[in-house]
């Protein structure tokens, strides 16, 4: 049985953490988040989200990047963390593992060339047949 160590294993490099913008949180993220900070949301809004409109008027939630990476990002010993990890946003989890990598080979090489957790022993093919196979058993949620 396939295991996602076969196609990634997280260096830590912090790469994926850098930036000026972040994922987008959506409502359950933000519900997490601030259970995770100490549950004051006003608070957690202010001092760690950057807000704004989509063009249909509705709140926009990310985290703020001072110095061009995400707030919560922390190093320790040369390894990159994440102050949050156990209310990270869905999206980071998922991280690099997007169900786009099955139907886009170019995107695919973008984030292998980006990402040195990803098995680069495999090549598309190979990457997505194990992609699917962990997503048909339920070892990952695309
Ligand atoms: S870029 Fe890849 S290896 Fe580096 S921290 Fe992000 S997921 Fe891990
Ligand atoms: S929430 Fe954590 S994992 Fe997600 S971008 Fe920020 S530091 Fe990285």
């Amino acid at each position: 049985m396939p295991e996602i160590k076969d196609i990634f294993q997280c260096t830590r490099c912090g790469y994926c953490c850098q930036g000026e913008t972040t994922v987008s949180l959506n409502e359950d993220d933000c519900r997490r988040m601030v259970a995770e900070l100490g549950g004051d949301r006003e608070a957690v809004r202010e001092k760690y989200w950057r807000v704004s409109l989509d063009a249909g008027g509705g709140e926009v939630v990310q985290m703020k990047t001072p110095g061009g990476r995400c707030i919560f990002y922390t190093e320790e010993g040369g390894l990159g963390g994440c102050r949050v990890h156990n209310a990270r946003p869905w999206r980071c989890g998922q991280w690099p593992l997007h169900p786009s990598l099955l139907h886009d080979e170019a995107n695919f090489n973008i984030i292998r060339n980006s990402c040195p957790g990803i098995n680069k022993e495999l090549n598309h093919a190979e990457f997505t047949a194990v992609l699917r196979e962990l997503m048909r058993i339920g070892r990952i949620k695309c």
